[in-house]
């Protein structure tokens, strides 16, 4: 079955995000054949039309509006009402990233559409479309479908293969009508950011209450950078001021699904467990036997994580340097 497929794509610090063509592949399996539509804003487009054109786009809607060039609720729901009219597609996708998760569900009600949030996986059964989503902090999992209306759905990062399918995309230029804003950003003010952007990471420190002190995250950062990965933490070390919020992984953190995960002096808490239990191999350094992060843990270090971490960050070192000569 041909469908039209519309994915909203995003930018982040110069570099398409990787849900963003992640989005594009799952687009190519559920178009069946149709036509697959991008669209991005930004003020400065071009240098991204070759990687959305890989990743199988036929069309991509390109706007360059002041009022878009940051991301406000107001405007972008404005430029995507009216983009949704002159597109008509049978399915939207966006990553489930910060602002998609802001602006989907008040897009959805705006057209009074279904919207699945948060999709780990996509599977093609007979002529529907099965979304699955993890539930109850991630104890169990949903499937879904859409009976009727738009199939709308926010994709999860790190969780859909991405496959290229080079096509001559067809550049569009998009000329919203934007008015009477009730919001204007003026300055954004950003973090001194560095580093692999722990959402999309593939590999992740992450450090607990037993790092002990801020000090005590730069083994793990060390570990991180040999690997290329990014560091997290619990709300435990957050509380206790050893590293920013930015970091917390958690229910009330950010959710990842890196390929592998140390958890260094973590207990594994329900609320942590909710952020991190469906990375693809995780590996945990405790130097309690009976820690619950063993229970979630593919492979177990039982030791004190001042003298492991340096150990292993040596011996990823040794390795990954042999490999390199
Ligand atoms: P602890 O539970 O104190 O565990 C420290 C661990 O380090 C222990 O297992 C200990 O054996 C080990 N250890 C100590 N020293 C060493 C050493 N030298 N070497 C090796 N191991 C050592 N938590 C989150 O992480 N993310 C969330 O999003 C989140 N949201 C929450 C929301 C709510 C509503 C509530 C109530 C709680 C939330 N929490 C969250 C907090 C959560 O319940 C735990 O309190 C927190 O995860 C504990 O952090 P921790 O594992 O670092 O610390």
């Amino acid at each position: 079955m041909e469908r039209k497929v519309l994915v909203l794509t995003e930018v982040k610090e110069g570099k398409l995000r990787q849900v963003s063509l992640e989005a594009l592949t799952v687009a190519q399996q559920i178009a069946g054949g149709g036509e697959i539509v991008a669209a991005l804003f930004e003020t400065d487009p071009n240098a991204y039309i070759p990687e959305i054109s890989r990743y199988g786009a036929d069309k991509l809607y390109v706007s360059s509006d002041a009022s878009l060039s940051v991301y406000t609720t107001d405007a972008y729901m404005q430029a995507l009402v009216q983009l949704i009219a002159e597109v008509q597609p049978d399915a939207i996708l966006m990553g489930h990233t910060a602002i998609w998760k802001d602006l989907a569900p008040r897009l959805a009600a705006r057209l009074g559409e279904g919207l699945v949030t948060d999709c780990t996986g996509v599977e093609l059964v007979d002529h529907h479309i099965v979304f699955i989503r993890p539930i109850y902090s991630g104890k169990a999992f949903q499937k879904k479908i859409f009976n009727e209306g738009i199939i709308f759905a926010t994709l999860r990062s790190n969780n859909f293969a991405t496959k290229e399918s080079p096509k001559t995309v067809d550049v569009i230029s998009f000329h919203p009508t934007i008015t009477d804003l009730r919001t204007i950003v003026k300055e954004v003010v950003r973090k001194a950011a560095g580093g692999v952007d722990l959402s999309e990471a593939k590999v992740i420190i992450s450090g607990g209450r037993g790092v002990k002190n801020a000090e005590g995250f730069k083994p793990l950062q060390e570990l991180a950078e040999i690997l290329g990965g990014a560091v997290g933490a619990s709300r435990g070390a957050c509380d206790a001021d050893y590293c920013d919020y930015s970091l917390q992984i958690g229910q009330t953190g950010k959710v990842v699904t890196p390929d592998l995960y140390f958890a260094c002096g973590i207990s594994g808490a329900i609320q942590h467990l909710a952020g991190m239990s469906n990375s693809k191999v995780i590996v945990a350094i405790n130097k309690d036997p009976e820690a619950p992060i063993f229970q979630v843990a593919d492979y177990g270090i039982v030791g004190d994580l001042a003298d492991v971490v340096p150990l292993l960050t040596d011996e990823f070192r040794k390795i990954l340097q042999g490999a390199t000569n």
